[in-house]
């Protein structure tokens, strides 16, 4: 079986520097919000080039928190995408604020720069930007919209581990970015974890009293927070993944390569190829075609793992369906929620499995 992950793979040298790290923990007395919380806070601010990183309970959290600390909630409006996981609208709604969808471009599914301007109205306070599939593109287009409207510039950098443009990586582009190190993504934990990304130390500090309820010393509450705290032993373990995830990213932009050197079936599409090799880190590998299921079912047959990013579009959700939406339609979020497919990416896929992939796709006759 050729998976869509297979974590069971991890290099020894990596396993046997995460017992230690576990070790560690265990026997320090510290668990929640602690010396190695520190420490993975300050390695990831080095990656991602910001000065402040706080470490939070998931990628939800970091989203909503991030939200409130830039004071948006109650009677704003935060655009965003329909094609993401539930969890970034769900983070504006736990925020207080009002999702509202802007349609995507066809070929890259990123939220396309000029339905997001038609969005935008009086009660715009932000854009939350998803980095989907792990692409960073159009940078400049989204930060002249924010700058020209006074709205902030939220990254959802979930997808987007190591991404960057001109020597900036994911997150730093706008007011902050979110981080989610669910076991899936490419740096993940062996349980829940995520991080707000920025370089202003006003927004970090009250990130930092939103993540404890909302605490400034203790047993004194300012205002109203969340329990969102990263513990230790999530911390330790993506300490010692970090120093790893440079190599698992050039193994997966090497698989996006053999794939797009490789694929020949006029019955399938490729996503747009990255602007620079920098500015992908392919999360997922996605491909299209009007006979979705159909392929995905012949992947099977094969052995071949699939799975689909995302089939229901956000604004078809059943809590979803009322909020705003451009004026022009969601078409293009729509079209690639029915033709989209992720095919296995994960960097521990072997040469000779990722030619197993190529070789079943273009066997796809479509029915
Ligand atoms: C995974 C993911 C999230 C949510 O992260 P969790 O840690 O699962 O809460 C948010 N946005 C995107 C784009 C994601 O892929």
């Amino acid at each position: 079986m050729i998976t869509m992950n297979a974590f069971t793979r991890e290099p020894e040298s990596l396993i046997r520097a995460e017992l230690v790290a576990v070790e560690r923990v265990l026997r320090s007395g510290h668990y929640v919000l602690g010396p190695e919380v520190k420490a993975f806070e300050q390695a990831f601010g080095r990656t991602c080039g910001v000065p402040h990183v706080v470490g939070v309970g998931n990628g939800m959290d970091a989203i909503e928190i991030g939200l409130r600390a830039l004071g948006i909630g109650r009677g704003d409006e935060v655009i965003t995408t329909p094609m993401t996981a539930f969890a970034t609208t769900l983070a504006i709604l736990r925020a207080g604020a009002t999702p509202v969808f802007a349609d995507i471009d066809r070929e890259t599914a990123l939220l396309d720069p000029s339905s997001v301007a038609r969005c935008i109205s009086a009660r715009t306070r932000a854009i939350v930007l998803v980095h989907l599939y792990g692409q960073v593109r159009e940078m400049d287009r989204f930060r002249a919209l924010c700058d020209g409207h006074g709205i902030a510039l939220v990254e959802d950098c979930a997808q987007a581990h190591l991404a960057s443009v001109g020597g900036v990586p994911a997150g730093a582009f706008g007011a902050l970015g979110a981080y989610s190190f669910y076991p899936t993504k490419n740096l993940g934990a062996i349980g829940d974890g995520g991080a707000i990304v920025t370089r202003d130390a006003a927004h970090a500090e009250r990130a930092r009293r939103l993540r404890n309820y909302g605490q400034s010393a203790r047993y004194h509450h300012p205002e109203l927070g969340m329990n969102s705290r990263l513990d230790e032993l999530q911390a330790a373990i993506l300490l010692e993944r970090l120093a790893y995830l440079a190599e698992q990213t050039a193994r997966r932009r090497a698989i996006a390569s053999m794939y797009r050197g490789a694929l020949r079936n006029p019955r399938i599409r490729l996503m747009s190829a990255p602007v620079t090799d920098e500015s992908h880190v392919h999360h997922l590998f996605v491909v299209c075609t009007e006979a979705r299921d159909q392929l995905g079912a012949h992947l099977a047959s094969r052995g071949i793992e699939s799975l689909s990013h995302y089939p229901v579009p956000v604004h078809h959700q059943p809590p979803c369906r009322e909020f705003p939406t451009a004026t022009d339609g969601l078409r293009n979020a729509e079209a690639h929620a029915r033709e989209c497919l992720s095919i296995p990416c994960h960097p521990h896929l072997t040469d000779d499995e990722v030619t197993e992939v190529i070789d079943a796709l273009d066997a796809f006759s479509g029915v």
